[in-house]
């Protein structure tokens, strides 16, 4: 997960900060809420931070949150800062049990950067996508197994070259040949609609005009 060292709370002085704080930094007498508004941005996280799913924050030598991330998004007017989108955790949620009000991991601790990144631990990772059962970190497959979801799913149509003829003619026909432009028709008239093998015609007569 995604470690971040956090300062006494103080004043942003920023009029251009994306996300229209006056404070940031740990502030004790706040709730975890208004923490993680102060605190989900921005930072300089490189894409290591993509496969992350949690933050953890720490304050004085502790953890003092831990958040869920569903996605890391661009600092408007920021170049190279990322804000973290999420939610905070909390009490009897495994993970934040597991790390908040415990001492800051080793990894983070006297580090210049306040981002750093720390393991979970065994019961945090997530199950492979290929439904082997095993836990990754990091990552959505154990090594190689990103081939094996692939071919069970062809495996479903048939083969490679059934399966590359099935999905090419998704791609052709799931498209609507049929234009779907919207036309308002302003004036008074007949409107006759013939079908005639299969194929549709329409005409509109004005009102008043000769027949
Ligand atoms: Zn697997």
């Amino acid at each position: 997960m995604i470690h971040i060292t956090l300062r006494k709370t103080s004043l942003t002085n920023d009029p251009t900060d994306p996300l229209r704080r006056e404070y940031s930094g740990w502030d004790e007498t706040a709730s975890i809420e208004d923490n993680w508004k102060m605190n989900h941005g921005y930072f300089s996280i490189g894409e290591r931070g993509d496969r992350q799913q949690y933050v953890a924050f720490s304050y004085g030598g502790k953890v003092v949150m831990v958040g869920r991330i569903d996605r890391i998004v661009p600092a408007r007017g920021k170049p190279g800062k990322r804000i973290i989108e999420g939610a905070p955790l909390g009490p009897g949620e495994p993970i934040w049990d597991a790390f908040v009000g415990k001492p800051t991991p080793e990894k983070a601790v006297g580090v210049r950067n306040p981002i750093t990144y720390v393991e979970e631990g065994q019961a945090f990772g997530r199950q492979c996508r290929c439904g082997c059962g095993e836990v990754v970190f990091e990552s959505d497959f154990v090594r190689g197994h990103d081939q094996t979801a692939l071919h069970q799913r062809v495996a479903r149509i048939g083969t490679i070259r059934e399966f590359l003829d099935w999905f090419d003619a998704i791609e052709t026909d799931g498209r609507p040949t049929i234009p779907t432009a919207a036309a308002t028709l302003t004036a008074t008239g007949t409107i006759d609609l013939t079908v005639l093998d299969g194929e549709v015609q329409m005409s509109f007569t004005p009102a008043g005009s000769p027949s």
